[in-house]
C-alpha cells in the first residue's frame, strides 16, 4: 500500500468524460490517488451552453466511422451500464424516500431502440449485434415509411440531468474536491497539481482555447432538440443521418428518446451541424425535427401536442477523433498541491508533469465514457510505474 502522499490528479472538465475518470480513478485505487475536478461548467450547471453533456439524448447507439479503441471503449460501456440499471428491488416506504428512489431508477434504463435503415444490406451482421439486448432484424410489417430495413434491439439509456449529479453525487462521497473555476492554460493546471502531480485534459471544445494545448482540431457540431410531453411513447427510434433521406448539408438526424423520469417526457431530435457555433433555437429547425419524428409515432404531429422545451447543445468533436494520449510536458509548477490558484501565480520552477489528454468524443461521449476512463487509468498507472522505476 502507498506510504507515500497521494499523488494530486487535477481534471480538467466537469463533464461526463472529466466525472467518469474521476470515478474510475476513486474506485480503482486505495487512497493513491487526491482527485480535484476543476471546470468551469459543474455537473449541477443543467442549463448551461458552454458544455455538451446536459444536452445528450443520451443512449448507447453506434454511430459509426470506427476504430478499434471505439469499439472497445462502447463495449466497455455497454456492459458498465447494463450492470448499472437498478433491479427494482428497493422499495420505499416514506414520501421522501420514494422521491430518492424514483431517481435513482430513473439514472438509467433499458429500452426497446428501432434503427431504420434505407438498405436491408447487412443487417444482421451489425458489429454490436451480440452486446446489446433482444437484437432482431425487422420484418418489412415493421417499417415506417422511407426505410428499407432496421433493427431492434434493448439498449441502455440516461438522463443527463439526473445521471451526472448522481456521477458527481458518487464522486463527493469519495471525497472528490470540485473547483469551479475556468483555467486559462495548461501551466495553470499544473501549479495546482504541483510537483508529480498529474493533469488530465477533459475540456472537450475547451482544448481548442486552452493555452498549451490549441488544438485546432477540436470543432463543435450543433444538435438542436425539443423535449415534449407524450407519455405513450416507450420506445426509442432513429433515422440515422447517414440515411439518404436526411439531407447532408442541413445536418438532419431523426431521432426519438422516451425519458423514464419525469414521466412522460420525450427528447426529440435533431440536428447534426458541424463547425456551427450557434447556441439559440432555430425555430423553423425545430418545426422539421417534429415533422420527421411524427413517422415513428403520429401524435407527435397532434396540434395539442405539449412542447416543454427546446435545447441546442455543440457536441465537441475532433478531427481524427476523440484524444486519448499521455504528454510528458515541461511546466512551471508549484513544488505542493494549491487549493485555489490566486492570481498572480508564481510558480517555483519549471517541472515535468503528466498530462493525460481525453477529449474529442463528439456524438458518442456518453457511450465511450467508462471504456475511455478505463484507458486514462490504465495509462496513468502504467506511466507512474514507469517513470518511478
Ligand atoms: P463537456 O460535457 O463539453 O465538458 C467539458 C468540460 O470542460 C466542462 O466542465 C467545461 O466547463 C470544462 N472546460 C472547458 N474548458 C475549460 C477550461 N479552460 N477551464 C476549466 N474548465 C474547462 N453522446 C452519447 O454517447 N449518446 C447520445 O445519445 C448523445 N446524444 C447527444 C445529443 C445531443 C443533442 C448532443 C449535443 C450531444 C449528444 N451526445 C451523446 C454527445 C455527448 O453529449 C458528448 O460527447 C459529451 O457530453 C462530451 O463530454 P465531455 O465531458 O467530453 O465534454
Amino acid at each position: 500500500g502507498p506510504v507515500s502522499a497521494p499523488t494530486q490528479v487535477v481534471i480538467l472538465g466537469g463533464g461526463v468524460i472529466g466525472l467518469t475518470i474521476a470515478h474510475v480513478l476513486s474506485a480503482s485505487t486505495q487512497g493513491e490517488y487526491s482527485i480535484t475536478i476543476v471546470a468551469r461548467d459543474m455537473p449541477s450547471d443543467l442549463e448551461s451552453q458552454s458544455f455538451a453533456s446536459p444536452w445528450a439524448g443520451a443512449n448507447w447507439s453506434p454511430i459509426g466511422g470506427y476504430d478499434e479503441c471505439t469499439y472497445r471503449r462502447e463495449i466497455v460501456t455497454f456492459n458498465k451500464l447494463w450492470s448499472l440499471i437498478p433491479t427494482g428491488m428497493v422499495m420505499a416506504s416514506s414520501h421522501a424516500m420514494q422521491i430518492m428512489i424514483i431517481l435513482h431508477l430513473s439514472q438509467q434504463q433499458a429500452l426497446p431502440f428501432r434503427v431504420y435503415y434505407e438498405t436491408a444490406e447487412g443487417l444482421d451482421k451489425l458489429w454490436y449485434r451480440n452486446l446489446v439486448r433482444d437484437f432482431r432484424v425487422m420484418d418489412a410489417a415493421e417499417l415506417i415509411s422511407g426505410a428499407k430495413g432496421g433493427v431492434y434491439f434493448n439498449t441502455v439509456s440516461l438522463n443527463p440531468e439526473l445521471y451526472l449529479p448522481w456521477l458527481a453525487a458518487e464522486l463527493n462521497a469519495r471525497g472528490v474536491r470540485f473547483v469551479k473555476q475556468r483555467m486559462q492554460s495548461l501551466s495553470q493546471a499544473a501549479a495546482l497539481a504541483g510537483a508529480g502531480g498529474i493533469v488530465v485534459n477533459a475540456t472537450a471544445l475547451g482544448a481548442r482555447s486552452l493555452i498549451g494545448v490549441e488544438d485546432l482540431n477540436v470543432y463543435p457540431i450543433r444538435g438542436q432538440t425539443i423535449i415534449v410531453h407524450a407519455p405513450s411513447i416507450k420506445e426509442c427510434a432513429a433515422f440515422p443521418l447517414e440515411s439518404k433521406s436526411s439531407d447532408p448539408s442541413r445536418g438532419e438526424a431523426t431521432y426519438m428518446i422516451p425519458r423514464p423520469y419525469p414521466v412522460g417526457h420525450v427528447l426529440l431530435g435533431g440536428t447534426y451541424q458541424p463547425d456551427n457555433w450557434e447556441t439559440a433555437t432555430d425555430f423553423s429547425i425545430a418545426q422539421g425535427i417534429l415533422k420527421r419524428c411524427a413517422a415513428f409515432a403520429p401524435e407527435l404531429a397532434s396540434k395539442d401536442l405539449r412542447i416543454l422545451k427546446h435545447n441546442v447543445g455543440l457536441r465537441p468533436a475532433r478531427k481524427g477523433g476523440p484524444r486519448i494520449e499521455v504528454e510528458w510536458r515541461n511546466l512551471p509548477i508549484k513544488d505542493a498541491f494549491a487549493t485555489v490558484i490566486a492570481p498572480p501565480f508564481t510558480p517555483s520552477r519549471q517541472g515535468r508533469i503528466m498530462v493525460v489528454h481525453a477529449y474529442g468524443f463528439g456524438p458518442a461521449g456518453y457511450q465511450n465514457s467508462w471504456g475511455a476512463a478505463e484507458e486514462v487509468a490504465s495509462l496513468i498507472c502504467s506511466n507512474f510505474d514507469s517513470m518511478e522505476a
